[in-house]
């Protein structure tokens, strides 16, 4: 895991959350503290993966677990190449006699119930969607900070709230438009799918959501919107919808949609002592950032 620079101190990644690619063709997400690294899904070609680690000074090797929310290819394709025996997959029992068959590295873990791998503890979040036993996920961070990624959800329930309401940073799904969506290329029956409480959400279901849940705490957290539809949704359309659903509230929050496929800037938390500068080569320099903080 230890990644050590030519001076020999370790790479401090600081606490972040990035997108390496979400859509409805492919999601995939890193997380780090400190010199720990995981992933969410695995859903991208291998090589955007391997770039994305690489920008960050890594590669395959220093990512110690692999949280998956469930078992759908746009999520797990590229699993074959990702897995290996020391690599811990985190994930519900559904979602693992789905995905990763006899791998013995694994957390089994159940909806609300948190575990602690390293410095992260992460709650596995309940999600109404067409697989086996899906989750999201919320991260809990040593600084304080915590970071929710919910994606594939039909329906937002409401012991999803306090996770959101908990969070500095949120990654919602906004899969669709629903005009779109009824007036797009979609046969009937999948436009029935899409839009069912096993589906996925709307950009106004997401709004709705993130405008009820974050009024009543007065909360400000950085918004990512993910997974989007290639057919059914623009990210103009997304990112204007969920913003109007916030002004009616009077909530201004810096929303925009991840890339589908394209490597995302990760959210850092401004609360570690690192701040910004989530990559320190040496611990003189760390000492330099802290000094100039205080
Ligand atoms: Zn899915
Ligand atoms: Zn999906």
């Amino acid at each position: 895991m230890s990644n050590p620079t030519q001076a020999g101190f370790t790479i401090d990644r600081g606490i972040t959350v990035q997108s390496f690619g979400s859509s409805s063709n492919g999601n995939a997400f890193l997380v780090t503290s400190g010199a720990q690294a995981l992933m969410v899904d695995c859903g991208i070609g291998i090589r955007t993966i391997q770039r994305g680690l690489k920008d960050r000074g890594m590669t395959l090797n220093d990512v110690s677990a692999l949280c998956i929310t469930h078992e759908h290819s746009d999520h797990i394709c590229t699993l074959p190449r990702v897995l290996r025996e020391d690599l811990c997959v985190v994930a519900t029992k559904g979602t693992a006699a789905r995905s990763i068959g006899r791998h013995a590295n694994r957390e089994t873990v159940r909806a609300f119930v948190p575990i602690t791998i390293g410095e992260i503890t992460i709650w596995p979040l309940k999600v109404s969607h067409d697989a086996a036993e899906p989750t999201g996920f919320m991260f809990e961070f040593k600084d304080g900070s915590r970071a929710t990624i919910l994606t594939d959800l039909g329906v937002f329930t409401d012991d999803l709230a306090p996770f959101l309401q908990a969070s500095d940073f949120i990654i919602l799904e906004a899969n669709y438009d629903e005009h779109m969506l009824l007036t797009g290329p979609y046969p009937r029956y999948l436009q029935e799918r899409v839009r069912s409480r096993k589906g996925h959400l709307a950009n106004s279901a997401c709004g709705a959501a993130l405008a009820s849940v974050l009024s009543v705490e007065n909360r400000t957290p950085t918004v990512r919107l993910a997974h989007m539809s290639e057919h059914n949704n623009v990210n103009w359309l997304a990112e204007q919808t969920v913003t109007q659903h916030l002004t009616e509230v009077d909530l201004e929050l810096d929303v925009r949609v991840l890339p589908r496929k394209e490597i995302f800037e990760p959210w850092v938390s401004t609360r570690s002592a690192a701040g910004k500068e989530f990559v320190l080569s040496t611990e003189a320099e760390r000492r330099g950032q802290l000094a100039l903080e205080m």
